[in-house]
């Protein structure tokens, strides 16, 4: 059969130029990679030969073989695995099915290659071209008749052809190396490297002697790794090195672990976990096809790493393994679905994962706000997704807020609460320091009451979900009545002497009737305002309708056509606004009043950031309005 040329997915294409010419001083981590795909293929296969037992039958020992050959410069790593078909060579090894990839390679060329990209997000197969530049994978899939090989120098194509030279079963990787990558070339230094790097593969690592390769078992080839599955032996054995590189396999992942969990649970289910919270945010943490990435195994053997009842989603940053002894081996994808054993299991892990969380969250609370700022909009969906841990989740929950840069629990909200104050106050929006600035928080800073400043998208679902905590309602600042007045607090200015209050008042009704009258249906209401004290007006909705910042969110999403219309708040002690109300007095209506009222409503949706209904009537009166204060 005729060779066949293929090009690589053009963002493929950009991720090896950036491997090929990357200094990453690291380059050794490309044989722990071929390891760890190779053992992947091996638990794969070992998974599918449970219900197909032909597929492993003539060979079912399980093996990486490494082999150097320094005549031809060349090294192969050889697996009896799974192996792939033709189609599986050009999906694996001329795409990236990872998602998140774009975005790490935009990342990467917005940086310069920073090579502590490369290091945490691993480039997987292609970290080969780090020491290669020419690279053949040989392959039968089991099963198949038929083997392939795939041939490139990483620079833009490769090729596929049938061929007859491939591995009984599985998968020969063989790195033709660079000239400043003869190190590779010796026996001692892969050695060393497998044992830093690999030495947690639970299938055996031979060393094959020089001048032999591929993955038949001649009893001479020397052991590299001591291949016993991490989990199942005891914590005092394993150093935190060995812990890391088990997270680094099993996570697809490169960075440090922030967190481990290292458990095992006995009695009514018995199983085994070794869990990681990773110490930086995936670059796909919010792709909705993501979910999370603790693998399954059942008595030692892989099972899936795609059990969507293992662990909640808003879990789905967690890393590792769960291993149980309470499964059937030849349990299939059907039967893991809704199966009770398996809730068991979550619910346990979940309690001890959000267990250990808390514990972090009280005795190293820094540390606790990095993995906050990393996965709380994460851990926040758990609030409306799962009730039974919403009480535990909340205590988990930090924000920031007015009262200073720190994050805060609700706990520490509440005793900072005032005489009087009956709610928790927040308001949500798209950055902190557009939202420090609203108008709407005048009022509260008066008093010196806090309001929780919260930006995630996520608290605009959990919100109204959970309503309250310890009995405090939630209630948002651009929303509804304040209760202002029935606050008490330290620094507050006394109301003005009664009288003066009862003029304002009776003045400003007259400016709110007839600034109702001139904007019609362009606000649903318009009142005088507790909550402001500098500006002269905000937007706010009514106690029944959507949040402001949610509206707009829908709005965004193409969820919502009509907005529900605005109040319009105005501020009684604001010399514009008191100006207004004695014109409306002395005069009545009028054109320029009428102009006024409209450049109110227009100012109110610019500090809201909305967009003006009519931009340019908006600059007309404006205009008009400063001309006429200049030649005043
Ligand atoms: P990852 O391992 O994170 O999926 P890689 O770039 O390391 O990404 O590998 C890409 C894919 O190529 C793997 O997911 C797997 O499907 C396939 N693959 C790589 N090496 C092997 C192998 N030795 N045997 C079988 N499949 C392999
Ligand atoms: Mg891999």
């Amino acid at each position: 059969m005729s060779e066949e040329k293929l090009s690589f997915q053009a963002e493929v294409s950009r991720l090896l130029d950036i491997v090929a010419n990357s200094l990453y001083s690291n380059k050794e981590i490309f044989l722990r990679e071929l390891i760890s795909n190779a053992s992947d293929a091996c638990d794969r296969l070992r998974y599918a030969a449970i219900t197909q037992p032909v597929l492993s039958a003539e060979d079912s020992d399980f093996r990486i073989t490494l082999a150097l050959d320094k005549k031809a410069k060349s090294l192969t790593v050889a697996d009896n695995g799974i192996g792939m078909n033709r189609g599986d060579l050009v999906a694996n090894l001329g795409t990236i099915a990872r998602s998140g990839t774009a975005a790490f390679v935009e990342e990467i060329e917005k940086t310069e290659g920073s090579l502590g990209l490369i290091g945490q997000f691993g480039v997987g197969f292609y970290s080969a071209f780090m020491v290669a530049d020419r690279v053949e994978v040989s392959s039968r899939k089991a099963g198949d008749a038929q083997g392939w090989r795939w041939v490139s120098d990483g620079k833009g194509e490769f090729t596929v052809t049938a061929t007859e030279d491939a591995p009984a079963r599985g998968t020969r990787v063989t790195l033709y190396l660079r000239k400043d990558a003869k190190e590779f070339l010796e026996a001692a230094r892969l050695r060393q490297i497998v044992t830093t790097y690999s030495d947690h593969i639970a299938i055996p690592i031979l060393l094959e002697p020089e001048g032999k390769a591929g993955v038949e078992m001649d009893g001479e080839a020397e052991r590299v790794n001591s291949a016993a599955a991490i989990w199942t032996r005891p914590k005092s054995e394993i150093t935190d090195e060995q812990y890391k590189e088990f997270y680094h396999h099993v996570g697809h992942t490169f960075d440090e672990p922030w967190l481990r969990l290292h458990f095992k649970a006995e009695g009514v289910i018995e199983y085994t976990g070794l869990l990681f919270v990773p110490s930086t945010k995936p670059f796909d943490l919010f792709d909705p096809t993501r979910r999370h990435r603790v693998k399954l195994y059942v008595k030692r053997v892989f099972i899936t790493d795609d059990c969507e009842d293992l662990l909640p989603p808003y879990l789905r940053f967690l890393r590792g393994v769960i291993d149980t002894e309470d499964l059937p081996l030849n349990i299939s994808r059907e039967m893991l679905q809704h199966n009770p054993m398996i809730a068991k299991i979550r619910n346990a892990v979940v309690k001890r994962v959000l267990g250990e969380l808390k514990k972090k969250a009280q005795k190293t609370p820094e540390d606790y706000a990095a993995f906050w700022n990393n996965f709380g909009a994460v851990l926040k969906e758990g609030l409306y997704e799962d009730s039974g841990q919403c009480e535990a989740l909340l205590g988990l929950a930090r924000f920031r807020s007015t009262a200073g840069d720190g994050l805060v629990s609700l706990a520490d909200y509440l005793g900072r609460m005032k005489e009087g104050q009956e709610s928790i106050f927040y308001i949500t929006g798209d950055d902190f320091d557009s939202l420090a600035k609203s108008p709407q928080l005048e009022g509260f800073a008066a008093k010196d009451i806090e309001v929780l400043l919260l930006t995630d998208p996520v608290d605009e679902f959990w919100l109204p979900a959970v309503g309250a905590f310890e009995n405090k309602p939630f209630k948002s600042v651009t929303r509804g009545g304040t209760d202002l007045g029935k606050i008490k607090a330290a620094g507050d200015t006394a109301a003005a002497a009664d009288g003066e209050v009862q003029e304002q008042a009776a003045g400003l009704n007259a400016l709110v009737a007839f600034v109702k009258l001139t904007l019609k249906d362009e606000v649903k209401d318009v009142r005088g305002s507790e909550r402001l004290t500098e500006s002269a007006v905000c937007l706010v909705a009514d106690e029944g309708d959507l949040d402001i910042h949610l509206e707009r969110i829908l709005k965004q999403h193409g969820q919502l056509n009509a907005a529900a219309h605005r109040i319009l708040e105005v501020n009684p002690k604001h010399p514009l606004i008191r100006r207004l109300a004695e014109r409306v007095g002395e005069s009545g209506a009028g054109e320029d009043l009428e102009a006024a009222a409209r450049l109110l409503l227009d100012q109110a949706r610019i500090l809201e950031g909305e967009p003006l209904a009519d931009p340019a009537g908006f600059a007309k009166r404006m205009s008009e309005m400063m001309a006429r204060g200049l030649s005043e």
